[in-house]
């Protein structure tokens, strides 16, 4: 499924085919184009054979209020997830066929980089479960990306792909329930902020201190934790967007209660606007172990007397590894 391809395909018809061929994807999410009536019977059929609209799905695995899918874009396998809450359907993409960025906590890393999906691909992913969603009479609500890879690092396609999402003619997923999740890549913050769209941007933080967050996230070499916070302090100005900081609780790793008040001192210091963290469960992938119950009371309580309130992201979905950075994917070739 290529946006592009499919022009191209229709260049010789009318030029109200593109707009249909459109709508039949993203709103009707045609999984056939024999469904698209409103086509000629042998345009259907050659666009069933040149740009079929199904996905190639390995696996799908299903747990209460989360599931994960593996999908094959052209040998590449992907993972996507969906979770469920009460009103809000939201889908975990992942921007990259692994990760090149290497945090020290992180399965995709592991897998090392491969490429970078196309704006299609990351879309598909959320096509795959809006399709199964429709069966429910229900939507897609808010994608996050925030599943294997780096979207700043694939700048291009992911905002391509924030644009078809956010379609009013398609399936109209407002910015607004849109988040980016980035290590910090200080370049892309910056282009971010010329965008002019509503997005939510978040920041893996994760330590508040240079030579810990050096150790445990090896791009931090490259955009030290200062120069960091002062790129999120100006896209705050320049947008006037909140900016969630993600912080990841690795037992006795970044998470004394010393920590936390380094990470109150960094963020009075750099972001007294910010009022927020999210302290995120960790999932075991091999060397850190999650923080205990009470080292993360403890963390949580230093952050909340100074003022910041703190928003706990559980294991969503650890039972099949669809929680975030699980990712890894078995399906390497
Ligand atoms: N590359 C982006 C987005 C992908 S991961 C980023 O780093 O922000 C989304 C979030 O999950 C990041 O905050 C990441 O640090 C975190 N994460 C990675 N591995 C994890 C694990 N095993 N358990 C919990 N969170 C993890």
């Amino acid at each position: 499924m290529d946006l592009e391809k499919i022009k191209e395909q229709l260049k010789n018809e009318p030029s109200f085919r593109y707009k249909q061929a459109f709508q039949a994807i993203f709103v009707n999410l045609c999984v056939n184009w024999d469904e698209v009536s409103g086509f000629p019977k042998a345009l259907r059929e050659k666009l069933n054979k040149k740009l079929p609209l199904d996905l190639l799905v390995l696996n799908s695995e299903n747990q209460t209020g989360s599931e994960k899918v593996a999908i094959n874009f052209q040998g590449d396998v992907v993972e996507a997830v969906l979770m469920k809450h009460s009103r809000r359907n939201t889908v975990c993409v992942s921007s990259q066929v692994g990760c090149a960025l290497k945090c020290d906590f992180c399965a995709t890393g592991e897998l090392g980089y491969k490429r970078n999906l196309t704006a299609m691909e990351i879309v598909a992913q959320v096509l795959y479960f809006a399709r199964i969603l429709k069966k429910k009479n229900q939507k897609v609500s808010n994608v996050v990306f925030m599943g294997m890879g780096e979207p700043l690092k694939n700048y291009d396609e992911v905002m391509a792909a924030v644009r078809i999402l956010n379609d009013k003619d398609g399936l109209n997923i407002g910015a607004r329930k849109i988040s980016i999740s980035t290590v910090g890549i200080i370049s892309g913050i910056k282009k971010l902020s010329k965008e002019n769209l509503q997005v939510n941007l978040a920041v893996s933080l994760h330590a508040a201190n240079n030579d810990l967050r050096n150790e445990i996230m090896p791009i931090n070499k490259n955009f030290p934790l200062k120069n960091l916070l002062s790129s999120i302090k100006e896209y705050m100005k320049l947008t006037n967007r909140k900016v969630m900081i993600e912080y990841v609780m690795l037992n006795e790793v970044n998470d004394s209660e010393k920590q936390a008040k380094e990470l109150v001192d960094v963020l009075k210091t750099f972001l007294p606007q910010l009022f927020s963290v999210n302290l995120i469960a960790y999932n075991e992938t091999g060397k850190y172990k999650p923080s205990t119950a009470a080292r993360s009371r403890k963390f949580k309580h230093v952050l909340e007397r100074s003022g910041i309130s703190v928003i706990e992201r559980y294991r969503f979905g650890g039972d099949i590894k669809a929680a975030c950075g699980q990712l890894a994917g078995v399906y390497k070739k």
